[in-house]
């Protein structure tokens, strides 16, 4: 059901927390653009100035590699400037009330561990932006280290152990979902009372699979975005507000 007004979509989002004893909440790029960080779909978002680079291309192209750092120094202003928004800072809330066991999050930029959810507590399915890894033997780099390289030698550094490429850690399309957070998103949407998706078009799968999944296995429904979804319909609460809006009254509670 679609909530008619702003006022009503909260007040039924309120009892809905209110009556559920476990919240899984699913967030994706919508619920940090009033953080900064430009989404992907919107008008303006990420694609409509640059197409993706999937992971096969990056893994056989120096080219491909320079532009993917190249593309991530551009937006590391961004990512550094940004603080939680409203929404980051109402799951918050609701994490330290007991409500939310973890959150599952489609989201690279760590806002909601730095809105005090415990990092084992965020479930990160594309990753993380803040830090790199070399794809071979998965040894971590700090960006500081990727850049520094990247302007001594004017290319994408490879693995000083293995030689393989470095990238962001973070999953590319055409890269293999991890395992473990797969696992435990599963398990989480499977068995919460209420799922919660903020933010996320629903578009990218297996990420989208999820609010679906939790419905089925019984849980309430509500999905907060600004534009419909295909699983509007599916949903017991759709609020088409923006997030800030919406969740902002459940910050502090
Ligand atoms: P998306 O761009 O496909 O969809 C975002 C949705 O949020 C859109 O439907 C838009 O209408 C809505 N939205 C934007 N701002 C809003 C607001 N203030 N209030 C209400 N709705 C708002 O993003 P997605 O579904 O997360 O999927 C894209 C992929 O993009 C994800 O896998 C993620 O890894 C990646 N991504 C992440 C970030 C980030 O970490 N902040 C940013 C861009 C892209």
């Amino acid at each position: 059901m679609i909530a008619s007004d702003l006022q009503s979509g909260i007040e039924r989002l309120g009892g809905m927390i209110a009556e559920a004893g476990t919240i899984v909440p699913f967030t994706g790029a919508g619920i940090s653009t009033e953080c900064g960080i430009p989404d992907f779909r919107s008008p303006g978002g990420i694609w409509t100035r640059n197409r993706p680079i999937p992971f096969d291309e990056f893994v056989a192209s120096q080219e491909a590699r320079d532009e993917s750092w190249r593309r991530r120094f551009a937006m590391e202003e961004v990512f550094a400037a940004a603080k939680p928004g409203r929404g980051h800072r109402a799951l918050a809330s609701l994490y330290r009330a007991g409500k939310v066991p973890a959150v599952i999050t489609q989201n690279i930029d760590n806002l909601h561990q730095a809105s005090g959810v415990a990092p084992e507590h965020v479930i990160e399915l594309h990753g993380n932006t803040t830090y790199a890894r070399c794809i071979g033997c998965g040894q971590a780099y700090q960006l500081d280290w990727v850049r520094r390289r990247f302007d001594d030698d004017g290319a994408a550094p490879n693995c000083t152990t293995c030689d393989e490429p470095v990238k962001t850690a973070t999953i590319s399309f055409g890269q293999m979902m991890p395992d473990d957070e797969m696992e435990r998103a599963t398990a989480l949407s499977r068995a919460c009372d209420l799922f919660i998706a903020i933010g996320s078009s629903l578009v990218v799968w297996p990420a989208a699979g999820f609010p679906m999944m939790a419905r089925r296995a019984g849980a309430r429904l509500v999905i907060i975005n600004r534009e419909p979804t295909d699983q509007d319909d599916i949903a017991d609460l759709v609020i088409h507000h923006d997030i800030g809006e919406t969740l902002g009254p459940f910050v502090g509670n």
